[in-house]
């Protein structure tokens, strides 16, 4: 089949599918001619992907999920996207998320909420719903994400498919339009671990426009051809109590599994684990803040109508939705004088302690087992308490905190919805998560 031909098999499952599903905020109309006119000799020529539209694409409308960035026409293409398309990949169009990748749900975004294909009363989960939907339900073979607190790893757990979270500093975030920065990472969202390498093996390596980025060459297909070394795997016992009976099973099988391939398994404590939420939501909204601070009206996006530069300020940043203005407020709050050390600080000299004690941790065993999340996916309108939302995010947050790479592989179902397990590695041993599941798979 040509480059053409998938794009349009793809084009009409979207047109007929989609409806139902909110999985996309745009379609590329421009996908067939970009295909007609594509170099089939291109090493990824007429692999169609689906980007989330918090990652920009230049001559695509791209929205963060907000009303202040409707309309936003970005002149430039992050690096991942760029990287896709310079081996022949096509972009089929931006995903739905929450606004600006704030909540776990994906009810958050400013336009319409995502439904789970695998019961449409129940959300996708979030940030990344929309790129979990569009893989889950063949709207595209595979998907970008990001990943600031679990956006990848818990939509892809509720929706049955593979998401990674690479090392912070993997993959550029050049492009990616910044929530949290020091938490932030693109990650690839997938049917199967061999799809996760093709499009990390695209997209990973150093990039001049991203000075976090890491100075490592991604060898992910490779590694996935040489055999599972003997490892050690820890189960994180601070993850085991309050889970669903589902998720419980699914790490009891996943266990039996991973001791027939050989692997020696072993209960490991990783004590601040139960605290990492409590840090996460003081340091991701008080980086929020600061970098929310940009939509003001004046460089690009919505702009309230008005003479005074004061009230035009207020009323533009009046469209930001709740949950946002919940995390500016709260964001503002704990940076403010007075309250910093009390609150930004100590988080900080938490995540310090975090990140020492899973360093430890990598002295004893060579990769974590955790669930993904507690319980299969919530159904919509099932979480309006934001706490209990927050609460969602209890065994993602970690990896994001102590910049480790995590991957969400599919590990079973309980009534018929998808339960998701995790993988954690030690810093920059991205590779090895995919070796370890593809075993599994
Ligand atoms: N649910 C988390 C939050 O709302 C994580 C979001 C993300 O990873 N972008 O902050």
């Amino acid at each position: 089949v040509s480059p053409l031909e998938v794009a349009q098999v793809y084009l009409e499952r979207i047109r007929s599918l989609d409806p139902g599903l909110g999985a996309f905020l745009t379609v590329n109309e421009g996908v067939l001619e970009e295909a007609r006119s594509l170099d089939p000799s291109l090493p990824l020529a007429g692999l169609v992907v689906a980007v989330k539209d918090n990652i920009v694409t230049k001559g695509i409308p791209t929205t963060a999920g907000s009303r202040l960035l409707q309309g936003f026409l970005p002149p430039y293409e992050a690096t991942a996207v760029a990287r896709l398309k310079a081996l022949g990949a096509l972009v089929i169009g931006k995903t739905n998320l929450d606004e600006f990748g704030m909540g776990s749900s994906t009810e958050h975004s400013a336009f319409f909420p995502s439904r789970n294909p695998f019961d449409p009363t129940r959300v996708p989960g979030g940030s990344s719903g929309g790129s979990a939907v569009a893989v889950a339900a063949d709207l595209a073979p595979l998907a970008l994400g990001s990943d600031t607190g679990g956006s990848v790893r818990q939509p892809a757990a509720f929706c049955g498919i593979y998401g990674l979270k690479p090392t912070y500093g993997r993959v550029s975030r050049y492009g990616l339009i910044a929530y949290a920065s020091s938490l932030d990472q693109i990650g690839p969202m997938a049917r199967s671990v061999r799809d996760l390498a093709l499009v990390m093996d695209a997209i990973s390596g150093p990039d001049p426009l991203d000075a976090t980025s890491l100075d490592l060459k991604p060898r992910f297909q490779e590694a996935l051809a040489e055999p599972l070394p003997s490892l050690r795997l820890g189960v994180v016992r601070e993850a085991l109590s309050g889970n669903s009976p589902g998720v419980e099973g699914a790490l009891r099988q996943a266990l039996e599994v991973f001791r027939g391939l050989g692997l020696q398994v072993k209960g490991v404590s990783w004590p601040s684990l139960p605290l990492a939420l409590n840090a996460y939501y003081i340091l991701a909204p008080a980086e929020a803040s600061s970098n929310l601070a940009r939509y003001d009206g004046t460089l690009f996006g919505y702009r309230a109508e008005g003479e005074e530069l004061w009230r035009v300020l207020e009323e533009t940043r009046a469209r930001f939705g709740l949950e946002v203005k919940r995390r500016i407020l709260v964001g503002t709050f704990v940076l403010s004088s007075g309250y910093y050390e009390a609150y930004y600080g100590r988080a900080q000299a938490f995540r310090r302690r975090l990140k020492a004690e899973a360093q430890a941790l990598f002295q004893e065993v060579d990769l974590l087992l955790l669930p993904t999340t507690p319980h299969p996916a919530f159904l919509l309108g099932g979480r309006p308490d934001p706490l209990a939302m927050y609460r969602e995010d209890l065994y993602t947050v970690g990896a994001n905190l102590a910049g480790l790479p995590a991957l969400s592989f599919p590990a079973g179902f309980e009534d018929g919805l998808p339960v998701g397990l995790q993988l954690f590695a030690p810093w920059s041993r991205d590779e090895l998560l995919l070796q370890a599941a593809l075993a599994f798979e």
